[in-house]
């Protein structure tokens, strides 16, 4: 890790909320912005004179709905237009969003009377500059480099995205920093666990404005080490304001008879309240909504108890749990196994929510000590604080290591796609794996196709991006050895290179943008893997039986040619038998187990006649 000589901050670039922390005095401030707050709306909003950041665009945000962005960028930065989140995100934002022809999304804005387009990098940078203002004030000088964090769930695209947010914001990223683990390092310092010996499971439960990621993290001294993430992108406080916001425009139009969806400000003023209520909610039982001339002059006031809350929002509480059922099972951990779990994110503070979460855990207190709002900030700092080598002894030789959200590998024959990064696996990592080889026989040019994903035919998966090894001398199916390595470094990007030691030949990629995967994307590659397991491994069984056959068939033609103790006569037998069985291969490329094994009983049946045996079990494509 390179030393940076100058001061390094970490920033929770959130949703509805970002924070900003540095090391300092040994220990971790958390610093508070111009209005004297810890953290700040993640909110940019353009009028006819000024562009307002943070709180101050958060206050007129009810006076100029169409032209304030709060949070969104978070929801779009790294996403196609045509991804249905996006799509269906559109239909709640008072703003407009167009796609700016390449599948991207921009958002429009009036701003000095002219019309504006912004990407949502472009925006998440105008909040990243207001965060770094905040440091620098706090500081005294200039901030150059930075620890952002992520959601886990993030893809490589979002990843990539948010780290040219930051270039944009003039801010050198030292790290793209997952926000569980951050938040683990938080938890770990104050309970003083990197002192401490012994290992510690420690279950994150974070869910914010408007992300939810649950990660399993193994603690142990220096080390923290994520076992197993899952959540949802797409999950948090914004959805439960949304549920009360629908609630009460019913009410409204049940009432006055009157659609208050068709004015954004009208909207905008009710979603605040339902904002305030939803927080008053997790201190009080009841409490009321009073907007003055909310539609058309009409006042509104209206009641709502917690309970009324929590039944809007139940099934969106219970995915949760899923979610937290999902994880454990990916790390094949059950709930005993957990030593502590941890509440992080605004969201967390719903009763409900933490009722469930400890029934889940069989009435295990959960852990409430760190403060949910700035633990990521917190341990971005203090990663910022390793990073530039500022870190005192204390967090010097902290390790934090991610995990792949899906697993990585290559296309081999039979369009099968062969693992060479199973999912959840603990990052950074490279791994060698020899045993490939030239598919076709006689062609000059290996094509790499590398994939993301869980299911068995590489087709089923996300093709991340493809390279060639050319000019390979020609010979036979399955005789140039070629290694593939595949590494993925600290930011999650993948680099995959692949070699024929024979020649010293060597190409390879660099994948900084894993298409445009959403974790919705993820899970449904994840639950698609699980729907299709069965079907997947009928087509892992067919497939290894059809190439039982043909590997045999090859090895008995290759052995006849090179027997000089054959017959010329008994040769072309065996050369016919040969092509015949290829021919069949060719016209029966899905065919039944039964008739795989059945024609290559037949085969070997023809050919013992011959005093010859074939040999089954070496795949061409991957020699084992
Ligand atoms: P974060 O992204 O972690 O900053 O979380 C922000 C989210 O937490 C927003 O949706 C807030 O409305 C929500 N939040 C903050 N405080 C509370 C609270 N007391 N009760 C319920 N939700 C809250």
């Amino acid at each position: 890790m390179a030393e940076v000589d100058e001061v390094a901050v970490g920033i929770d670039l959130g949703t509805t909320y970002s924070c900003v922390g540095v090391w300092q005095h040994d220990r971790v401030e958390i610093i508070a912005n111009d209005h004297g707050n810890r953290t700040t709306p993640s909110y940019v909003a353009f009028t006819d004179t000024e562009r307002f950041i943070g709180q101050a665009a958060k206050n007129q945000a009810a006076l100029n709905p169409v032209n304030t962005i709060f949070g969104n960028a978070k929801r779009l930065i790294g996403r196609g237009f045509l991804d249905s989140t996006v799509q269906s995100d559109m239909k709640l934002w008072p703003f407009e969003v167009i796609n700016d022809g390449d599948n991207k999304p921009k958002i429009v804005v009036t701003y000095k009377e002219v019309e504006k387009q912004f990407s949502p990098e472009e925006l998440s940078a105008m909040v990243l500059i207001k965060m770094k203002e905040i440091a620098e004030v706090y500081l005294g000088r200039n901030v150059n480099n930075a620890v952002v964090t992520v959601p886990a769930h993030f893809n490589d695209s979002q990843r990539q995205a948010t780290k040219d947010a930051a270039t944009i914001a003039g801010l050198n990223v030292l790290q793209v920093l997952v926000e569980p683990t951050a938040a683990a390092v938080a938890y770990g310092l104050d309970k003083n666990l990197t002192s401490s010996v012994g290992e510690k499971t420690v279950l994150v439960f974070d869910l914010g404005g408007g992300t939810f990621d649950v990660s399993l993290l193994k603690i142990k001294k220096d080390s923290f080490e994520v076992k197993a993430t899952a959540g949802n992108t797409h999950l948090g406080g914004e959805d439960f304001d949304n549920r009360l916001l629908n609630y009460f425009i019913e009410e409204f139009e049940r009432k006055h008879k009157k659609d208050i969806r068709k004015s954004a400000k009208s909207l905008r003023r009710l979603k605040n309240a339902c904002e305030k209520a939803k927080r008053v909610l997790s201190h009080n039982t009841v409490t009321t909504i009073d907007v003055d001339s909310l539609y058309e002059g009409i006042d509104y006031c209206s009641k709502i108890t917690r309970a009324r809350f929590e039944e809007l929002n139940m099934d969106l509480f219970e995915s949760c749990m899923d979610t937290v059922k999902k994880c454990l099972e990916d790390a094949e951990m059950d709930i005993c196994s957990v030593h502590d779990v941890v509440l992080v994110g605004g969201s967390t503070r719903i009763p409900k929510v933490q009722e469930l979460l400890q029934k889940f855990f069989k009435g295990k207190e959960l852990c409430k000590n760190i403060n949910p709002d700035e633990a990521v900030a917190y341990g971005a700092a203090v990663q910022a604080a390793i990073l530039s080598g500022e870190g005192g002894n204390n967090i010097k030789n902290l390790v934090l290591l991610d995990v792949t959200p899906l697993s990585l590998g290559i296309e081999i024959k039979g369009g099968i796609m062969s693992v060479i990064i199973p999912r959840n696996t603990t990052i950074p990592i490279s791994v060698l794996q020899r045993g490939f080889s030239n598919p076709d026989g006689y062609g000059t040019d290996v094509a790499i196709n590398v994939y993301e994903g869980e299911r068995t035919r590489a087709e089923h998966n996300n093709l991340l991006g493809t390279f060639a090894l050319s000019d390979l001398p020609p010979a036979p199916e399955g005789t140039i050895a070629i290694w593939v390595t595949f590494t993925v470094d600290a930011n999650g990007v993948l680099h995959v290179s692949a070699e024929n030691t024979a020649t010293g030949l060597v190409n390879s990629i660099t994948i900084d943008k894993r298409g445009t995967l959403t974790k919705e994307e993820i899970e449904r590659m994840v639950k698609d893997a699980e729907q299709f397991k069965a079907e997947d491994e009928d087509f892992r069984r067919k497939f290894d039986k059809m190439q039982e056959l043909k590997d045999y068939v090859y090895k008995t033609r290759d052995f006849a040619e090179r027997n000089y103790n054959l017959d010329a006569s008994d040769k072309t037998m065996i050369s016919f038998y040969c092509k015949e069985a290829i021919e069949w291969l060719d016209a029966n490329k899905n065919a039944e187990i039964h008739e795989y094994e059945y024609k290559k009983q037949h085969f070997k049946a023809l050919c013992e006649r011959f005093n010859i045996s074939g040999s089954s079990g070496i795949k061409i494509e991957k020699i084992e």
